[in-house]
């Protein structure tokens, strides 16, 4: 019995592509289980208010999930569990660089390579410190940013594979995007640390998200295997866009379920419209 979430961040109203990619995770629970899950580890960018008002649409859309509901945000001492297990096994290195330093080091460097998604590879200027010039930049700044050492976790894995719905089974290559950050400054930790860690908690055997999430599944299933987790399959879906082909975004005020509520229309009809999308079954 497949158990799946919904797993929206706090920082803005639900749209369209939110309420279809609700839909069709409750959906591909069938007789299992679907759950509600709030990743607010942004403390600047998630807001209590929207957490609130993404809790009102989706009962508004008839969507039912058991309580409690897992706020990231309450569970920091998990994910710094799951970074100690890494750091323990010298999979993890701390990192000092600024944003300027990484684009300047990456300028010097002909060709900088950058991921699918056009972030910068991080071209690996602290993992050369040696012991006591990382002792001394930790003392001294209080705090680092921590990175997975995508080839030492690589060796220790080996080839790694998952399963998606659309795209079958995939190999894993996690080394597109470089050593990505685990842990950051300011929080303790990152979008793919505590997707992973939760999924696992949560015993979510089907993650269903939007195709634009696809590439961070090379870094989940690398993360899963280092952390002896299981794995889920996957369903990565299309992306809902309005009728000029643009993806639908938080700042659209005009499709946010709220706003479609206001015109006075029901939620089948939200429904009804999302589902129109001649994409939206794959
Ligand atoms: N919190 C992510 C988002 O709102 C989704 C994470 C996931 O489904 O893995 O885009």
């Amino acid at each position: 019995m497949p158990i799946t979430r919904f797993a929206p961040s706090p920082t803005g109203y639900l749209h369209l592509g939110h309420a279809y990619a609700a839909l069709l995770a409750f959906r591909a629970a069938e007789e299992g289980r679907f759950l509600l899950r709030i990743e607010d580890i942004d403390p600047v960018r998630c807001k209590p208010e929207f957490t609130e008002a993404i809790i009102e649409d989706l009962r508004w859309l008839g969507l039912e999930w058991p309580e409690p509901v897992r706020h990231q945000s309450q569970h920091l001492a998990d994910y710094a569990a799951a970074l100690d297990k890494l750091r323990d096994r010298g999979l993890v290195y701390p990192c000092f660089c600024t944003r300027r330093e990484i684009d300047q080091e990456a300028q010097r460097a002909a060709h900088a390579p950058h991921a699918e998604d056009g972030t910068l590879v991080y071209p690996g200027t602290c993992q050369h410190l040696s012991a006591s010039e990382r002792a001394e930049k930790l003392a001294r700044q209080g705090s680092a940013t921590w990175r997975l050492d995508i080839a030492a976790a690589m060796r220790q894995t080996g080839k790694l594979f998952w399963h998606d719905r659309v795209k079958g089974w995939v190999e894993a290559n996690p080394a597109l995007f470089g050593d990505v950050v685990l842990a950051r400054k300011d929080v303790p930790t990152s979008y793919h640390l505590s997707v992973i860690v939760d999924d696992h908690a949560q015993g979510v055997t089907l993650v269903t998200r939007g195709k634009d999430l696809f590439a961070s599944t090379h870094i989940h299933r690398l993360l899963q295997a280092l952390l002896g987790f299981d794995t889920p399959g996957y369903h990565h879906h299309s992306l809902l866009t309005d009728s000029t082909g643009r993806r639908y975004a938080k700042r659209d005020k005009a499709a946010t379920l709220r706003d479609w509520r206001e015109r006075g229309e029901t939620a089948e009809q939200v429904i009804k419209a999302s589902f129109a999308f001649p994409d939206s079954l794959s």
